[in-house]
């Protein structure tokens, strides 16, 4: 049997494995595992344990289990495992042991060779101990490369166009960006920096001391000072954060959390996603800060990328998303699974190193904005027609993101709800899709009652949006069917081919009037549009228009 080549991110917290199956970049799973985690342990009886059930020892024993060794590698020590001392590199060995496990079982054939992606700022010894760890654990190792360079793979960018593309990865451990330059399939990394301590793991920190405080107010006793308590608070806490990246609450319940004498204490409590937020403000502006950092490194303007990805577990918490839209003035890409994207991009990689053909990887989103109209300030103005986005477009489907609103006057009885598609910061240019009164509202101070509006947009483009008052439960619904095909070709965000042609046109204008310098997005732009047109790839093609459409606006006056 002919043995196959993969791609393998190998991550400081998890690692995940991708091959192209008939020319497509795909995950590989095994048992319904697609995120390995990058854990080794020693159990008592001595057994070794590589992936989720040394992530679950980890919890009991953590001398006896080895976690983020990524960090580790290339220096010279030796981690004790049970009674023996391993390397990095050797522990690294069983977890791409353990990765190529689940690739074999998942395509049912030996995997021989493999592609492994490392950091942007990997050393050579670094790198070298990589390899290292891939020979140890039987591979071939047929390239290792830099994991945004994978990243801007997985997004097929760079086979034809010239690009420069800022590649921001918030994971569970750590924080890199880096910028790369992609022309021809040749990748150049400009500048990277990062945190090798700040992720999602931090988040979850945070919340646990949040959590933690509030159960020792109650009952006068603190789980993080007892070892089974904190594990099961960490767990919950990164639950209640993972729930909170879609709904403006979560609630946590930990029965039987810690006892008193014989009594059981109970944990029961709720946390905003406001709550939360401010939380790991400080964190997430650090990361602006390193992106700032990584911009100036590479003598470049926010202004001068052509593209921004988000990758990592971590960015999927809306304000990530939010705080880099913000800074680079962007909208950033994300729709491919930010877990598994630099897999993807090392399995693409693998294909284009063998010779193989390769598709791109393929998404299923939601072509427009999806909002709901409401009061807000704009450009320091009460203005009550904005849209406020609730499923930002090129959001992967199926998706269900809730978020609260409330009343703008005292005992307020009802409130509209009306639901828009389209890009226009005002409500009323976009497409009204439907709309409904949340009425019988209990009577209450103006901004007090919390209405939860929760939209559920499935893969057939059915749209559910439904609303409650959490005081009193009261609750109303509606189901849109088909948004992806209700834009009418004349409005504001529907693509058609008259607006992109008044889109080239007017881009054409501009760029006679541009100095060299602000013409680089434009003409990068331009240039993806031809290209993605060449390809017959549509959907890119109505994106690239609006956000054509969106930097002319930006550039108007
Ligand atoms: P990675 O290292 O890229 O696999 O990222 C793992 C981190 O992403 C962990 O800290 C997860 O808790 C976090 N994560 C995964 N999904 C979400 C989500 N929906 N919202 C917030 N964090 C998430």
């Amino acid at each position: 049997m002919s043995s196959t080549v993969i791609g393998i991110d190998l991550g400081t917290t998890n690692s995940v494995a991708a091959a192209l199956i008939d020319g497509k970049p795909t995950v590989l799973e095994s048992g319904g595992e697609r995120l390995i985690p990058s854990v080794v342990g020693l159990s008592p009886g001595g057994e070794l344990l590589t992936g989720t059930p040394a992530k679950h020892q980890y919890v009991v024993s953590p001398d006896r289990t080895i976690k983020s060794v990524k960090r580790q590698m290339g220096q010279e020590v030796l981690l004790p495992l049970g009674g023996r001392t391993c390397t990095p590199a050797e522990i690294s060995a069983l977890i791409l042991r353990k990765v190529t496990a689940v690739a074999r079982e998942s395509l049912g054939r030996p995997v021989g060779q493999a592609v492994i992606t490392v950091p942007a700022y990997f050393t050579d010894i670094q790198r070298q101990a990589t390899l290292q760890a891939g020979e140890m654990a039987g591979l071939e190792v047929l390239r290792i490369i830099n994991e945004p360079t994978a990243a801007a793979l997985a997004y097929g960018l760079g086979q034809q166009s010239h690009e420069k593309v800022l590649v921001y990865d918030l994971g569970g451990g750590t924080f890199d960006v880096s910028i790369v330059e992609i022309e021809n399939g040749v990748v150049e990394v400009l500048a990277t920096a990062g945190n090798n301590h700040l992720g999602g793991d931090d988040f979850d920190e945070r919340l646990v001391d949040h959590l933690g405080a509030q159960f020792r107010k109650q009952h006068g006793t603190d789980p993080r000072e007892d070892a089974q308590a904190l594990a099961r608070l960490t767990a919950a806490a990164e639950n209640a954060k993972i729930h909170l990246s879609s709904h403006p609450f979560a609630r946590i319940r930990e029965p039987f959390l810690l006892t008193a004498g014989d009594r059981p204490l109970n944990l029961d409590l709720e946390v905003s996603r406001i709550r939360f937020i401010d939380l790991i403000e400080d964190l997430l502006q650090s990361t602006i800060e390193l992106t700032a950092k990584v911009l100036e490194d590479a003598a470049l303007q926010a202004r001068d990328l052509d593209r921004v990805l988000l990758v990592g577990g971590s960015t999927r918490i809306p304000a990530v998303r939010e705080m880099v839209t913000d800074f680079l003035g962007h909208s950033p890409h994300g729709e491919i699974n930010p877990d598994e994207c630099v897999a993807l991009g090392a399995a693409v990689q693998a294909g284009l190193a063998t010779g193989a053909g390769v598709d791109m990887v393929l998404v299923d989103v939601n072509p427009y904005s999806l909002g709901v109209r409401s009061l807000g300030r704009s450009f320091g103005l009460v203005h009550n027609d904005l849209m406020s986005v609730i499923i930002p477009r090129n959001t992967a489907i199926p998706v269900s993101r809730s978020e609260l609103y409330s009343t703008t006057s005292d005992n307020q009885k009802e409130v509209r709800i009306q639901v828009y598609q389209g890009e226009s910061k005002i409500a009323s240019k976009n497409i009204l899709l439907g709309e409904f009164a949340l009425d019988d509202l209990p009577p209450l101070p103006a901004g007090e009652p919390e209405i939860v509006v929760t939209f559920d947009y499935d893969i057939d483009g059915m749209v559910h949006v439904s609303a409650v008052e959490r005081s009193s439960g009261r609750e109303k619904e509606i189901t849109i069917k088909g948004t992806g095909e209700k834009m009418p070709e004349s409005t504001v965000s529907g693509p058609s081919a008259a607006r992109r042609k008044a889109a080239v046109r007017k881009a054409k204008k501009l760029l006679q009037e541009l100095g060299e310098h602000e013409r680089r997005p434009l003409e990068g732009l331009l240039k993806s549009l031809e290209l993605a047109e060449k390809q017959g790839n549509q959907q890119q093609a109505d994106t690239l228009v609006e956000d054509l459409w969106e930097l002319l606006y930006e550039n108007r006056g």
